[in-house]
């Protein structure tokens, strides 16, 4: 955060932000709010009672030494403090497992804000800062939406020790120096009061204004602290990533990760970044703020030393006087640097909110798709033209095409040529920038968004499975049709593996949620997918490189069932294989954003183009 994000930010703005905030925080979890906020109480006038205690003991060790008395007094001690010991074990345990919700519910807020998003925004790199930032200023320094919690724990807690402390030095300034001390009769003047209670109100907030100044560098700074976390942790990670430990080991990336890392996680270092704001500014800031304090719990000693020597009150009552000021004075500190913290916290919750408040742009139609019985769709793109947001080059240009109803349609074409994007938009994770998309005639747009995606099976190139079982995987849902999962897994060449199985469709993929889950190849997760998109049955089936991780005889098994197994949908096909593409009623070629070419594998490979170009490139290897 800027110096002036934190700066530009008004009073009135930070109230109303961190308000919002804790409606929030209280709306997501009540309990941890209130388990807190008695926690605080607890915690802040407790102490008191041990101080009370030890005076009273003290007094008569001092005084009339009488074994019964003391003998009570130490029991009642002894008996308070386990008391209060349990007690705050028990509202400890409450608070902590509210907090854990607490915690839970944040993460979810970003889950559900996130699913819900328009999917042009997730894939937007400034979405991802603005996630990232808020997470590393989360995870870094603290700050942020959870940050209100503990201010508010701060708040509670230094207001009971306030006024638990004021109970306990009332007789400070009610207890009377017996006349026969003579001069020191004075210390009972009004004016002591006045002036020992200025002391206690002034010295915490110079000492308080002092370290929010010095907690305020940290907040501007957050940017630094950021960076210096991300790589940290990236590299601390790294080691732990499956997915690049052999590509680590063969380039040996952790050379380079080593020198990058450590230069720049060298913020943290004795040297680094902070340890010299430390050193500078921040170290100064820090200094005086204890000397201020310590001044004045200088003063406080004599003041009360000197009542109890001039004869006010015995021994046991400087323990007294002398805790509970101290703690009247940090707490009075404590409350003042809460504004403090709130008004440093405050941009890092407005970014937060931000981000939750990104609206979705896309438009949101309300028709919904008719449910054909025949599966029979019209899709035509009307010259469609797409920019990705951020850019300036146009990932399709002019595309104008039409499917016919149950056909199977392949698309080519080299790396970039625009195929992805093209299936992207059909699938209306993007609008076009220009023209139009239409199913049976209407614009896409004009329809229920999740209408609309029900009639899309798509696997991307890029497909996911999760740590659930193979059954949960295909269904996409907790409970499945059994009967239906086999079959598709069966159609998408699984069904050997699977009878393999012990556990059969209840067993787990991966270890991530059970030790007993199973890892699988590229292959088979490919099958697995495939099998997925089949159960979904829906109108469209769209299969992008589907059997590039297959093996040539699961490859040409898939490919000689391919009617059976797309039935009567319409099936869009995306390869680089052409030879794959040869079954397909009409196969749509791509390049540079435009589709040049269109027609049977027959007639495109007799025509002079990009397709004969592709097909004679490949086919090289095979003929002789
Ligand atoms: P293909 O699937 O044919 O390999 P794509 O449709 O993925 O091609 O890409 C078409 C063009 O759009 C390429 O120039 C690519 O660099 C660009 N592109 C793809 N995805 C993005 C993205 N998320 N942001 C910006 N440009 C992109």
């Amino acid at each position: 955060m800027k110096k002036k994000d934190v700066k530009q930010i008004s009073a009135r703005e930070v109230c109303s932000i961190t308000f919002r905030g804790f409606k929030l925080l209280y709306h997501m979890q009540p309990r941890a709010i209130l388990t807190g906020v008695l926690l605080a109480i607890w915690g802040a006038l407790t102490p008191y009672v041990g101080i009370s205690f030890s005076a009273q003991i003290i007094d008569e060790l001092a005084g009339g030494r009488d074994p019964e008395r003391l003998w009570t007094l130490v029991i009642w001690t002894l008996c308070s403090a386990a008391g209060i010991a349990l007690v705050s074990a028990l509202l400890s345990r409450w608070n902590n497992a509210e907090n854990e919700k607490m915690w839970s519910s944040y993460r979810h807020l970003f889950v559900a804000k996130n699913l819900d998003m328009d999917f042009v925004r997730i894939d937007d790199p400034e979405t991802h800062k603005m996630l990232h930032t808020i997470e590393q200023n989360d995870w870094g320094g603290g700050w942020g939406l959870m940050q209100i919690l503990r201010n508010l724990n701060s708040i509670i807690s230094p207001v009971f020790s306030i006024l638990g402390g004021i109970v306990l030095t009332i007789t400070l300034f009610t207890s009377r120096v017996p006349e026969s001390a003579g001069r020191w009769t004075i210390l009972d003047n009004p004016l002591f009061l006045v002036g020992i209670i200025s002391v206690m109100v002034a010295v915490p907030c110079v000492s308080s204004l002092i370290s929010n100044k010095a907690g305020a560098y940290y907040a501007q700074n957050s940017g630094n602290h950021n960076l210096a976390n991300r790589l940290f942790s990236w590299f601390g990670f790294m080691g732990h990533n499956k997915s690049a430990a052999a590509n680590m080991r063969m380039y040996r990336i952790d050379r380079i990760c080593m020198t990058h890392s450590l230069d720049k996680t060298g913020l943290f270092d004795s040297h680094g970044y902070f340890a010299n704001l430390n050193r500078g500014k921040v170290g100064v800031l820090k200094m005086a703020s204890g000397t201020v304090s310590h001044i004045f719990t200088l003063i406080i000693y004599l003041y009360v030393c000197l009542k109890a020597w001039a004869g006010a009150f015995g021994v046991g009552g400087i323990t007294q006087y002398i805790s509970a000021v101290s703690i009247i004075a940090g707490s009075v500190g404590e409350f003042l640097s809460i504004w403090g913290s709130i008004r440093n916290n405050a941009p890092f919750v407005k970014l937060f909110f931000e981000y939750m408040d990104l609206p979705n742009v896309m438009y949101q139609g309300s028709l919904t798709t008719e449910k054909r019985s025949d599966k029979k769709y019209t899709v035509e793109f009307r010259n469609v033209s797409f920019k990705y947001p951020g850019t300036d080059i146009w990932a399709l240009r002019n595309v104008s095409m039409q499917f016919r109803i149950g056909q199977q349609l392949a698309v080519v074409g080299k790396n970039g040529s625009g195929k992805t994007t093209f299936i992207k938009l059909l699938c209306r994770l993007y609008d076009p920038t220009e023209g139009e998309i239409l199913l049976n005639g209407v614009d896409i747009r004009k329809y229920d968004y999740h209408d609309y995606m029900d009639i899309f099976s798509v696997v991307f190139q890029d497909f996911k499975l999760f740590p659930y079982t193979i059954g949960q995987n295909v269904a996409s849902a907790e409970e499945y049709d059994a009967y239906r999962v086999k079959d598709c897994l069966v159609k998408a060449g699984f069904g050997e593996r699977l009878a393999e199985m012990e556990n059969g469709l209840e067993t787990y993929l991966y270890k991530d949620r059970r030790d007993d889950g199973i890892n699988i190849s590229g292959g088979e997760a490919q099958k697995i997918a495939l099998a997925r998109a089949l159960y979904k049955d829906s109108p469209f089936i769209i299969l992008d490189e589907p059997t590039a991780a297959l093996d040539p005889i699961a490859e040409a098994e898939i490919y000689s069932k391919f009617n059976d197994i797309v039935g009567d949908r319409t099936a869009i096909y995306i390869s680089h294989r052409l030879s794959s593409c040869r079954f397909c009623d009409e196969i749509a070629v791509f390049d540079q954003g435009n589709v040049v070419q269109v027609g049977s594998h027959d007639s495109l490979v007799e025509e002079d183009g990009l397709y004969r170009e592709l097909w004679y490139a490949q086919a090289q290897y095979y003929t002789e």
